[in-house]
């Protein structure tokens, strides 16, 4: 859906949206929306200034920073944003200020893609690292045992360095049974 500063200079626009998993490329392996992303919001042109008021709301799975598996994120956010001509001498890569209060964003030539102010907001709405559950134990560094699920047969080997002596005997003696 674009979003027409010619449009809205005639008229405010209401919006509601489903964006279906997929639809949005959050440009990351590790976002995955698994559920329809609902938008309800308004749109309209205030001086030169598009403002778009609403909420959104979907589920993303994410990947647990200490053991990689999936975690489910309930996201929902509101927000009221304006985005403002880009002036031509910018450059694009300084094209969002950020202060408190207030958020500005700029948009270049008609006017902008809804699917592009979403996916942002789903970004800033995300938390920038997810744990499955607050005791994950992770996964063993050596040999990538989940040690949620399973334990992890170096890590007893390993652990008491008084045993490897004993350890290496016994591993000649069956080496020369
Ligand atoms: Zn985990
Ligand atoms: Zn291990």
């Amino acid at each position: 859906m674009f979003l027409d500063v010619k449009e809205l200079a005639v008229r405010k626009l209401r919006i509601r949206k489903k964006y279906a998993p997929g639809s949005i490329d959050f440009h990351s392996a590790e976002i995955k929306q698994i559920k329809s992303l609902e938008v309800t919001a308004t749109a309209e042109l205030l001086e030169s200034q598009i403002r778009i008021e609403g909420s959104l709301e979907t589920k993303i799975e994410l990947v647990c920073a200490r053991c990689l598996e999936p975690v489910v994120e309930d996201v929902s956010r509101t927000f009221d944003l304006f985005y403002a001509p880009l002036p031509k001498e910018a450059k694009p890569k300084e094209d969002r200020l950020k202060d408190d209060d207030t958020e500005i964003g700029f948009y270049q030539g008609e006017g902008l893609f809804l699917a592009d102010v979403i996916k942002e907001q789903v970004l800033l709405a995300l938390p920038l690292k997810v744990i499955c559950q607050s005791d994950c134990r992770g996964l063993c560094p050596n040999c990538g045992a989940n040690l949620n699920h399973e334990e992890c047969r170096c890590e007893t080997h390993a652990t008491d360095p008084r045993m490897a002596p004993l350890a290496r005997l016994k591993q000649d003696w069956f080496k020369k049974q």
